[in-house]
């Protein structure tokens, strides 16, 4: 229960990879706020048995990650009711699929503000309160695409690079405060994300389900392995320790060998 005593808020932690980081925090002893959208009932089953899981507080905050007024408030009620704010997974992400000349911009711009200006609002509430205690961690799901391209992903590609970007400027500015900014960049993942777009694909490229699967989602991964949430989040958890208090500024990718290649 290394995690005892602090705070960790995650973004987008109702579903997939967020979820998971918030289970393996709360396993640690940590106070944990999760964040994101879908059934009431469910997201309170979840915060119940996190708080159970962790013997801390547990609070479900559903700040839009569009809205930098409602990250900020999000943060300060994470301070004022667990004491502190000590990690912060900046998480939350949609995607939208479609070649430049079409992309709606609404879509462009609801992508840019959930996957990379939401992560700057946080650090930005966020990091004082790391100051005050000489101690945090920022983490940042980002993506083999912070790193790589593919076609029709242009908003989700932008804003993972400016996410990288957004890490390594972080991490220089809080160097000496015992702060730590790093994004993990995982490539495929089993989550609603990904298998949200495989009937689409199945119906555009007249494809069976294992077909998607193995030759379009892992044409890309040597491993031939979807990424799991729960190899995503021990990651994350070994960032949360002293012995990574060296790892800063870091875009650490976890993609199966997708951009070795
Ligand atoms: P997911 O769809 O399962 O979860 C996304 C979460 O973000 C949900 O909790 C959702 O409610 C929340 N969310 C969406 N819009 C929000 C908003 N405006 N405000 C607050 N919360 C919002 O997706 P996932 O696959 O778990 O993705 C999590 C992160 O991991 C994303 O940033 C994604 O880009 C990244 N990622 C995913 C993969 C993958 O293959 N699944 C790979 C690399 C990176």
């Amino acid at each position: 229960m290394f995690l005892k005593g602090k705070t960790a808020i995650v973004t987008g932690s109702t579903s997939g990879i967020g979820l998971a980081y918030a289970r393996a925090f709360a396993a640690e002893g940590a106070a944990v706020v999760i964040n994101g959208f879908g059934d009431a009932a469910a997201i309170e089953t979840e915060r119940a048995g996190l708080a159970e899981t962790s013997g801390a507080v547990a609070l479900y905050d559903a700040a839009d990650m569009t809205k930098p007024g409602q990250i900020a408030a999000m943060v300060a009620r994470a301070a004022k009711e667990t004491g502190s704010v000590d990690i912060v997974v900046n998480n939350a992400g949609i995607q939208h699929v479609s070649p430049i000349t079409e992309f709606p911009d609404d879509k462009w711009d609801a992508i840019i503000a959930i996957n990379l200006t939401s992560a700057f609002h946080m650090m930005k509430a966020a990091i004082p309160h790391m100051k005050a205690r000489k101690w945090g961690r920022v983490i940042s799901t980002a993506s083999a695409h912070s790193l790589v391209a593919s076609p029709n992903k242009s908003a989700y590609v932008a804003a993972k690079h400016g996410l990288a970007g957004l890490t390594k400027t972080a991490a220089l500015e809080v160097a000496t405060d015992g702060i730590t900014v790093n994004c993990i960049s995982p490539g495929y993942v089993w989550t609603p994300l990904v298998e949200n777009q495989i009937p689409d694909t199945m119906k555009a490229r007249g494809l069976t389900r294992e077909q998607v699967m193995n030759d379009v989602l892992l044409s890309a991964q040597p491993t031939k392995q979807f990424v799991t949430p729960e190899q995503v989040a021990a990651f994350a958890l070994f960032l949360c320790r002293d012995e990574a208090a060296s790892i800063t500024g870091a875009n650490l990718s976890m993609d199966g060998g997708w951009t070795a290649a």
